[in-house]
């Protein structure tokens, strides 16, 4: 029985206030003792029982900005797995628009559902209404799970979504833009070439943007081996682009030049780094590393890396450019910046003794702490 109905049948509108406040409170206790919290500015969740909708939106940091980040359809085993999922894509984000020094702070959104099975409209709308309900706190786009059609669908709701402007074209191809300059950045200095011609990269997920980058990879005539858990998808790719596959299991320790993680979070570990033949990791997926000890685990196998929420901040500039003045040039010079920042942060990490991840956070933090009274 839910919340509501015992309001209904059991208590006076006062109780009943009562109760729900008393709910939220313990919902609030529930989401600050999370481990992934991090001094997060609001976290909230709705469930909407006529669309199914059965949501999380978090804001971590707002003070560069309003909060922005896509949000993500999953079919997560437990709450639990979407309440630490969203927390630490929003936490991301607000290192993501700081490390690509556009005026926004982080945030993100989850929805509980199968993208495949149980997206409708209904669902797509009531998480509009949801967003709107923040006035302008959180702005939405689209992630995993959600299309560029979702996201028109959510704006019919809400004036707080991204990514949809005519004009434009599809943030993904923004998102792999910066990760192939990130990619040559970390060949020119880990391989002395930017010639990607020769070069082996493996690629793990060709779905939005891992597709997308193995077009460029193979515009620059790298050697590509690919996998994917939809092998429908990783077969399509490949014919297309005259890749191997490997199975998804193997993707990490193939014999390769570059690693690029262009799937789910967490595929950089103790148990897959040891196991990395690649000497460089580059690529778009969102919270690569599983834990902030396997920054140093890299360093510790030799391993250049380069921050994902840098690698992946394309998409998010392109959103910037979007709300503000749709300008292709500035764009392209906009995510051209990416490399210049991956290459300084590898010169400060050589001259500082520290992992890549870690030079990354200090300039991010010291972004996003310094324009407010406090996060
Ligand atoms: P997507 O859902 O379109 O593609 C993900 C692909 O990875 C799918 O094809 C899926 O089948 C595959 N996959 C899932 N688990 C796998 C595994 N274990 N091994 C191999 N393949 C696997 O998502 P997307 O938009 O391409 O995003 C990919 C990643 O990049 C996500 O982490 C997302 O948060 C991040 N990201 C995306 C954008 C963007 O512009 N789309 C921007 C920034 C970050």
């Amino acid at each position: 029985m839910s919340h509501n109905r015992r309001c209904r049948t059991r208590r006076s509108p006062h109780s009943c206030r009562l109760f729900r406040a008393t709910q939220q409170v313990r919902k609030n206790l529930m989401f600050i003792s999370h481990p992934a919290f991090d001094q997060h500015k609001l976290v909230t969740a709705r469930y909407d029982r006529a669309s199914k909708l059965n949501a999380i939106i978090a804001v971590h940091n707002d003070n560069r900005g309003p909060a922005i980040g896509g949000c993500r359809i999953y079919p997560y085993g437990s709450s639990e797995d979407a309440l630490r999922d969203v927390l630490r894509l929003s936490r991301g984000m607000s290192y993501k628009t700081a490390i690509a020094d556009i005026p926004y702070g982080g945030g993100k959104a989850v929805i509980i559902a199968d993208p495949e099975r149980e997206k409708s409209p209904a669902l797509l709308q009531a998480m509009g209404e949801f967003v709107e309900s923040l006035a302008g706190l959180y702005i939405t786009s689209f992630d995993s799970g959600t299309t560029l059609d979702d996201v028109r669908t959510i704006a019919t709701a809400t004036s707080f979504a991204a990514g949809i402007s005519e004009e434009a074209f599809d943030a993904s191809e923004s998102t792999a833009d910066g990760v192939f300059a990130c990619l040559k950045a970390a060949a020119a200095h880990g391989l002395g070439t930017d010639k990607l011609s020769g070069v082996t990269v493996a690629v793990q997920g060709v779905g939005s943007v891992g597709r997308r980058l193995v077009r460029r990879l193979h515009e620059a005539g790298a050697r590509i081996i690919l996998s994917d858990i939809n092998r429908t998808s990783a077969e399509q790719v490949a014919a297309e682009y005259h890749c191997e596959i490997a199975e998804p299991g193997e993707i990490h320790r193939v014999e390769a030049d570059i690693f690029s993680p262009n799937a789910l979070g967490g595929g950089l570990n103790s148990r897959t780094i040891p196991e990395i033949r690649a000497r460089t990791v580059v690529g778009g997926a969102n919270n690569q590393l599983e834990t902030s000890a396997d920054d140093l685990a890299l360093k510790h196998y030799g391993i250049l890396y380069c921050p994902d929420y840098l690698a992946n901040a394309g998409g998010i500039i392109n959103l910037h450019y979007q709300l503000s003045n749709w300008d292709q040039d500035a764009l392209g010079k906009h995510i051209d910046r990416l490399a210049e920042t991956f290459m300084e942060i590898m010169e400060r990490a050589k001259t500082l003794r520290l992992p890549n991840g870690e030079v990354a956070d200090r300039i991010a933090e010291e972004r996003f702490s310094a324009l407010g009274a406090g996060r």
